[in-house]
């Protein structure tokens, strides 16, 4: 199958980490996040080990909380002892729930807000990640106003296109986020930060973009980083001592997608780094990586129940689940390859080709077009794999439908990781 922790059981249902899909269904009701615990764990544990092997010791992985937060994923994150990259004041406070120990966090972000920055620094963020000077001017005033030195990197684009799509691309020129290198701002906003009294600068960021299964953007990515810091200190006698290389490494949704082997990708890009290094003559910089979807994504699968199945003569047929772009909105954001199956009946032959559709009144909200499954029946399980990454957390109410449960597997038991809502969540906040 298309990942080592999905099998078929006796049944011809479908299994995550060894448990029956189809019982879950039963058990905790649909649309249903399973998550196989093991597998987040062991996906951190490659990062970890293979980043202090190939970058050396104190090089780290900081978990794109982004692709999944929920307190369930900062208490792993913490138990796992890695970072943590945060986006808003509202995954700050989710992980400092769990107990996150938040000075090893970045605070990332084109626009941080006052309050953002005022919320940071008051609960000891460990790097605010700076995407540009009007902001770099409202931390430095923040934190001259409460007496500290604040540590931040600076977000800087390498200026590359790693060819994947245009939504999820960050490290060209033009991007909302971070400071050109070759335009020369970057030098500009280095020069400009050193002489704010209450900033540390610590180092430079990058995050060329996500679902990339080519090497060779890292790389050079990589390269042009290092090379950066080396003219930085011929010019400004300036070293950094951190490069955060950002998240980005493409996850298998589909058969005709590789499994990619993140240790060698580690491998790889610390050669290249290496080499700048030595030809240079910097100091090597810790590196850290925020790895998001290759950590969560292939961790989970997402269970529906079969509605409706709808022939067009001529056209097409559609079937329709009990849930779709209120759980998972990428399909219809961007196209997003996925793998869907009809869990309560694998061994069965898949000659019904079909487009999956939600239940929202929505045209979009597709799940997946032509897809081949056995003709699905009301109430059978329909299951849409490799879901961990940017669907529970882009998960809205859209016609009022509550966010499903999560649930999670370890050592052969189940057990609730995110309650399901409920009509009376839905409504708690109108007046
Ligand atoms: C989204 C994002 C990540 C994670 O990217 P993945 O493709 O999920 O690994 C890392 N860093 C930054 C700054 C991001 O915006």
């Amino acid at each position: 199958m298309l990942h080592e922790n999905l099998s078929i059981n006796a049944m011809g249902h479908l299994c995550i980490a060894g448990a029956d899909t189809v019982s879950l269904a039963k058990k905790y009701g649909t649309p249903l996040m399973v998550m196989d615990e093991q597998r987040i764990r062991r996906n951190l544990r490659i990062y970890k080990e293979a980043m202090a092997k190939h970058f050396g010791e104190g090089s780290f992985p900081a978990f794109a909380s982004k692709s999944f937060s929920c307190k369930y994923i900062y208490r792993i994150a913490r138990e796992e002892n890695v970072g943590i990259d945060i986006v808003s004041s509202g995954e700050l406070y989710t992980a400092l729930e769990a107990g996150f120990d938040v000075s090893k966090s970045f605070f990332h972000g084109n626009n941080k807000t006052d309050f953002d920055i005022n919320y940071g620094i008051d609960n000891g963020v460990g790097y605010f990640v700076v995407d540009n000077m009007t902001e770099l001017d409202a931390i430095d005033r923040v934190a001259c106003e409460k007496g500290i030195v604040q540590k931040v990197i600076l977000r800087l684009t390498p200026g590359i296109d790693p060819h994947t799509h245009a939504s999820i691309m960050t490290g060209q020129v033009d991007s909302k986020f971070g400071i050109a290198i070759e335009t020369g701002q970057a030098d500009e906003a280095v020069k400009y930060t050193l002489t704010k009294k209450n900033i540390s600068l610590e180092g430079f960021h990058c995050h060329i973009g996500s679902q990339i299964f080519d090497i060779k953007p890292f790389c050079d990515a990589g390269k042009i980083m290092i090379e950066y810091i080396s003219h930085l200190k011929k010019e400004l006698g300036y070293e950094a001592s951190i490069l955060n290389l950002g998240g980005g490494f493409g996850v298998r949704y589909i058969d005709a997608q590789p499994e990619l082997d993140y240790e060698e990708f580690i491998r790889l890009i610390s050669r290249f780094i290496d080499d700048e290094v030595k030809s240079s003559g910097i100091k090597k910089p810790t590196i850290v990586m925020e790895p998001g979807r290759s950590i969560v994504a292939d961790s989970a699968l997402t269970l529906y129940t079969v509605g409706g199945t709808k022939e067009i003569p001529g056209f097409k047929s559609y079937v329709s689940v009990d849930g779709g772009m209120p759980d998972n909105p990428r399909y219809a954001l961007y196209q997003a390859d996925y793998t869907v199956c009809l869990a309560s009946r694998m061994n069965d032959k898949a000659d019904f080709r079909c487009t999956v559709a939600g239940r929202c009144c929505e045209s979009g909200d597709l799940l997946q077009e032509n897809v081949d499954l056995p003709r699905p029946q009301r109430g059978d399980v329909l299951a849409v794999l490799v879901t961990g990454a940017y669907n529970y957390s882009m998960a809205s109410n859209y016609n009022r439908i509550p966010r499903p449960a999560v649930v999670g597997i370890k050592d052969g038991e189940d057990f609730e990781i995110i309650k399901r809502e409920t009509f009376a969540d839905l409504t708690r906040n109108d007046l």
